[in-house]
């Protein structure tokens, strides 16, 4: 493997962290320097239906393709009429299964891989590392505050699983959960080799070792000294993403045509997330009204599909604008 081979691959990898599929014509994959019969062959890139449009290189617009005698045709508004370039027409698209296989066999995982959300959470499996027994998640555009919603609504609510992330790690102020005992970028565990994808379990089982060897001796959890406060503010946090995540998995099974069944969050589900005692939750969540709702939205599908579409409005107003159309 060569360097300029290494780079390149990071940036196939790196995209994973784009939401949705990505779709590049010729022209924008020879300027990352894929290999494109070598992506093609280790099912990487696969071919994508033509373009409905392209970009005219003459001016910068939209140009409509249309087939002509089975040639395809671009009607750009300002030039007119003219045959594109095939480097335009030939579209490939991402496929990132190769890169989950691989992280399955080099971390010797066991139990099957599921697919929580489509193009954006697996279950991988379970896996043997640094003396552990550990779930390992795979997860795409932690970063979006939308998808960490659903993300975090999916991820079982204990800590002891490990998440592998496609791209950049999770930004303190958009996923402020993740810990780095647990989370790992994929840029530094899979590499594309002469023979192929290899993966690297050392930067998990140092990490691991090293925090096991430096961890203090388990103090009891926060107990009655937690402020009442900041319980609230984690139970509403917690609350808050796991119904949009909630909502997100009720319309991709609907999309799907896959059975959907509501997952509720009870008062005990808190008491382990949180360390804390049940009175403590108990109290959290009947002071704060606002809490409370939440709560009550948790345990009812119409309130929580409710709510869930308030919570992402307003999420939508404070972004301010939609976010930008991913590169096609
Ligand atoms: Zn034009």
């Amino acid at each position: 493997m060569n360097s300029s081979t290494s780079t390149s691959f990071n940036k196939f990898l790196q995209m994973g962290s784009v939401i949705g599929d990505a779709e590049l014509d010729e022209a924008e994959i020879a300027s990352l320097k894929w290999n494109i019969p070598r992506y093609q062959q280790l099912g990487l890139l696969v071919p994508a239906s033509p373009p409905h449009e392209i970009y005219c290189e003459t001016c910068d617009e939209m140009a409509k393709i249309f087939y002509f005698n089975g040639t395809a045709q671009a009607a750009c508004p300002k030039c007119g009429i003219y045959t594109p370039p095939r480097y335009q027409l030939n579209l490939w698209r991402v496929c990132y299964k190769p890169v989950i296989q691989s992280l399955y066999t080099g971390l010797g995982c066991t139990e099957s891989t599921d697919l929580i959300i489509p193009n954006v959470l697996w279950k991988l499996g379970r896996c043997g590392v640094a003396g552990q027994s550990r779930l390992v998640y795979v997860a795409r555009g932690i970063n979006n505050p939308k998808t960490n919603a659903s993300i975090i609504g999916n991820l079982p609510n204990n800590r002891t699983f490990l998440l592998l992330v496609f791209g950049n790690l999770p930004q303190k102020n958009a996923c402020p959960d993740f810990e780095a005992d647990r989370v790992f970028s994929i840029n530094s565990l899979v590499s594309l080799g002469e023979d192929g994808l290899h993966t690297d379990t050392a930067p998990i089982r140092e990490t691991l070792e090293l925090l096991l060897k430096t961890a203090l001796p388990k103090v009891r959890g926060p107990g009655k000294n937690a402020k009442i406060g900041d319980v609230q503010i984690k139970i509403r946090d917690r609350l808050e993403a796991h119904i949009i995540g909630e909502y997100d998995r009720m319309e991709t099974c609907e999309r799907l045509d896959m059975q959907y069944e509501f997952k509720t969050l009870l008062q005990k589900d808190f008491v382990k997330m949180l360390q804390v005692n049940k009175v403590m939750v108990h109290r959290a969540i009947r002071e704060d009204p606002y809490v409370n709702d939440l709560f009550k939205a948790s345990q009812d599908f119409d309130l929580m599909c409710a709510t869930a579409r308030h919570l992402l409005k307003e999420e939508q107003k404070a972004l301010g604008k939609r976010p930008k159309p991913q590169a096609s």
